[in-house]
């Protein structure tokens, strides 16, 4: 949320919205030095809860050095060092989003610290996928990279941005799979609920993006709607809308939320 404006908090907590999970990202520029990380991380854990406050809406975060940035290893290493002081924060759920973003030799080297630092901080982990054709072999890799380390249980792991020829290699590590709904890339709305309706819902769930690109912060209640257009029951959708990312996210015990 740190690039949207206070209009689409209104708009999230007047459409139902009961919280908000932001991962660290990439901003839409490298940043130039772990100091611009420091304050990033203030941001994340102090500014933006406190402005997110005012509407009323619960703000989380996870931390982490994205995977694009992540290409300086020196920086990355810096940011890697910085990230285990922020971890006790009231609203950190834990390391994300890593992940590859082009498959590199870099990428996969500071991916493998960052799923160390989660399995000895035993923090939940949310992972970006690649886009388009580095997709596929960048989920495998991703996906063989987290299971060799034993201490991460997979339950405790999601794999974002999955799509209909990646959301099976999640699933079928045990691993959580999301489907991130974008106006202009990644998933509409329909094509969101042919996977769910392909795959199954039982350890997926849907999120949209509050980007500094084109993104829509009221996709998730948009994509409910066309679940009611093809007959779901309430339950389907309360159970894929909301409980599971519940389900997951009360993994960490800071994250609370109430009906
Ligand atoms: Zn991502």
């Amino acid at each position: 949320m740190v690039s949207r404006t206070t209009d689409d908090y209104l708009k999230m907590v007047t459409s139902g919205c009961e919280a908000v999970c932001e991962p660290a990202f990439w901003a839409g520029f490298d940043r130039s030095s772990v100091a611009g990380f420091y304050d990033y991380f203030l941001q994340l854990t102090m500014h933006e809860p406190k402005r997110a406050e005012r509407f009323k809406l619960p703000h989380y975060s996870w931390l982490c050095i994205n995977p694009k940035e992540s290409e300086d290893m020196v920086l990355a290493q810096e940011v890697l060092d910085l990230i285990p002081k922020f971890l006790d924060r009231p609203n950190v759920l834990g390391i994300g989003e890593i992940g590859l973003n082009k498959n590199t030799r870099n990428e996969i080297a500071i991916l493998e610290k960052h799923i160390t630092l989660a399995a000895e901080h035993g923090q939940l982990v949310l992972v970006h996928t690649p886009h388009l054709e580095d997709k596929l072999k960048g989920t495998k890799l991703i996906v063989d990279l987290i299971k060799a380390e034993s201490r991460l249980e997979p339950g405790r792991v999601i794999i974002d941005h999955v799509e209909e020829h990646t959301v099976s290699l999640a699933l079928d590590a045990g691993f959580w799979a999301g489907i991130t709904l974008y106006p202009e890339s990644k998933c509409t709305p329909a094509r969101a609920i042919d996977i769910v309706e392909t795959c199954g819902k039982e350890q997926v769930w849907l999120n949209c993006a509050c980007d500094w690109g084109v993104s829509d912060p009221l996709a998730v209640p948009k994509t409910a709607l066309e679940m009611r257009r093809r007959g779901h029951s309430a339950e389907a959708i309360d159970s894929l809308i909301y409980q599971n990312p519940v389900r997951f996210l009360s993994q960490c015990r800071k994250f609370k939320v109430g009906r």
